[in-house]
């Protein structure tokens, strides 16, 4: 399977300091299902998002109904809808700016089988970013311990 990825994209307009990126992808892509079987062993999604430093992630489940046209999916011989909708796991990640890009990088690297309902990213500005804990707003917010700007300047 080769490699696709997202092609490069204008500046975002609206500009925003924050990002929700969308995606609404197969729930097994996301995380590992012991029944699955893989081509070759690789993380899936949430561990990777994780390994890169993403620590907030915001995940549902949900049915949808796309090109796809709801068709019964299959994978190693289990059927994972019967009726029109198509289940599926929609996945919110606030990120910077500057993190948008690496992570729909992820996204198509770890989400991708390149069949028909292999999902969507839809790319939400966001104007503000609120720790109810702390009352902190903004950069000060939207920043977790550990997470990807700490990794970055620790090196
Ligand atoms: P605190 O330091 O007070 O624990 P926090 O910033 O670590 O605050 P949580 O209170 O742990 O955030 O977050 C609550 C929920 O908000 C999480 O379970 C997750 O669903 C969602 N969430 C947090 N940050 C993000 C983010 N950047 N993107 C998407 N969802 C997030
Ligand atoms: N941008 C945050 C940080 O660098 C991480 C955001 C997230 O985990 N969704 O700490």
């Amino acid at each position: 399977l080769h490699v696709i990825r997202a092609q490069s994209s204008p500046d975002y307009i609206p500009d925003s300091k924050f990002y929700k990126v969308e995606a609404i992808l197969r729930p097994w892509r996301v995380q590992q299902v012991s029944s699955v079987r893989t081509d070759k062993p690789r993380p899936f999604l949430f561990m990777a998002l994780l390994n890169m430093g993403i620590r907030g992630v915001t995940v549902s489940d949900v049915r949808g109904f796309g090109a796809q046209g709801g068709s019964t999916e299959r994978h190693g011989g289990s059927e994972f809808s019967e009726d029109k909708f198509v289940a599926k796991v929609k996945m919110e990640i606030v990120v910077s700016k500057d993190q948008v890009e690496g992570v729909i990088d992820k996204i198509m690297e770890e989400a991708r089988t390149g069949e028909i309902g292999d999902g969507k990213i839809f790319l939400v500005p966001v104007s503000d970013v609120i720790r109810v804990r702390t009352g902190e707003r903004g950069e000060k917010a939207e920043r977790m311990a550990g997470g990807w700007s700490d990794i970055s300047s620790a090196v």
